[in-house]
């Protein structure tokens, strides 16, 4: 790992004033280690005494600046801390509660989308650490309509990662139509695929899981996979049909050409669910989409009821996601890590 940023120690830190430390992004790719000034949380928002924060691929939208940023901005959306203040008018929580924020930074209420219960899609909602501050710091200020409970026997650091790759896994699996002892097959061995292939075997589901070269083979199995198929040897359509075509293909892994190699895969009226972001386009025919009727869909990580059940769920059946720990000031150092993919699975940062 490399070296980790400057303490800047400023004034009021020095002075013992209010202040906390938080690790930004003040540019495309320029990190900072800085000093804030503690605010009160504003009307319907907590402020959290952050304890741990995962490190997601998606942290990217913001180091690269992918959405529109208003610089400087703390990156993180896996945050796992206490509430240590109540802004007005926040119901239903408690000071000294340990909480979970993930990447959807809390509904509005009101929209359309809220209106019909679909609060993934509620139309104001803003991204955590994209359009305001997130868990790369000791203290981040949360909307209470995104919090998540996070159960009593889940550590902090355990729990941090499962806040959007277990979130996006086990609430893609959840919703999907298999039922169980159908085949879901697992697309990809790495943050989110190592996290949906244990939720698919504790479903009940029988799991195949599909990755290139051998060597993820023995992990796979570790992790409840009743099937290894190795891309770069087996055309994996076709070995899914070998086992009767799988109901669902949860697609961990980027790249249109993966999604399409696995399409045939699907038996009909099954549904791959593209989990993995990237730019490259997705190819699929028109015939194999309407004679089996298959179906080709994205889910964007999940609600707050569902990250309370993603938490409690992984709690009670040994779910766990495979992490590796950095201070927050090697948060630069661990981002980079997790984006050469050499992060066995997910990295968390945590507040000493
Ligand atoms: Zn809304
Ligand atoms: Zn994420």
């Amino acid at each position: 790992m490399t070296q980790a940023l400057k303490d800047p120690m400023s004034p009021e830190r020095l002075q013992g004033k209010a202040t906390y430390r938080a690790v930004q992004v003040v540019s495309p790719g320029k990190w900072e280690l800085t000093s804030k000034p503690m605010v009160d949380p504003p009307l319907g928002h907590v402020r959290i005494r952050v304890e741990a924060c995962g490190v997601c691929h998606s942290d990217s939208a913001t180091v690269d600046g992918l959405f529109p940023i208003e610089w400087p901005r703390v990156p993180g959306h896996e945050v796992v801390g206490r509430i240590e203040a109540l802004g007005d008018g926040v119901q239903g929580w408690a000071v000294g509660q340990r909480v979970g924020v993930g990447f959807l930074g809390g509904s509005c209420g009101y929209c359309e989308f809220c209106r019909n219960g679909d609060l993934v899609n509620c139309r104001n909602q803003e991204y955590t650490g994209i359009h305001r501050d997130g868990g790369y710091a000791e203290v981040m200020t949360a909307k209470a309509t995104g919090l998540v409970s996070v159960p009593d026997d889940l550590s902090s650091v355990d729990a941090a990662p499962l806040l959007c790759a277990g979130l996006t896994t086990f609430s893609a699996l959840r919703n999907a139509p298999a039922k169980a002892g159908d085949l879901v097959a697992v697309l990809g061995i790495g943050g989110l695929g190592h996290l949906g292939v244990q939720y698919a075997r504790h479903m009940g589901f029988e799991v195949a899981a599909i990755a290139r070269g051998s060597e993820r083979a023995e992990l796979a199995k570790k992790l409840g996979a009743h099937h290894y198929i190795d891309s770069a040897t087996a055309d994996p359509a076709v070995a899914l049909q070998a086992l009767g075509g799988a109901k669902v293909i949860l697609i961990t892994a980027s790249g249109g050409k993966t999604v399409a190699a696995s399409f045939k895969g699907l038996r009909p009226g099954g549904v791959s669910i593209v989990l993995g972001v990237g730019p490259e386009p997705i190819e699929a025919s028109s015939m194999d989409l309407i004679f089996q009727s298959r179906k080709l869909e994205g889910a964007l990580t999940g609600d707050p009821a569902t990250g309370d059940r993603t938490l409690r769920f992984s709690a009670l059946s040994g779910v766990s996601a495979m992490i590796e720990t950095a201070p927050l000031e090697q948060a630069a150092a661990a981002y980079a890590k997790m984006m050469a993919g050499q992060a066995r699975f997910r990295m968390v940062l945590t507040m000493d």
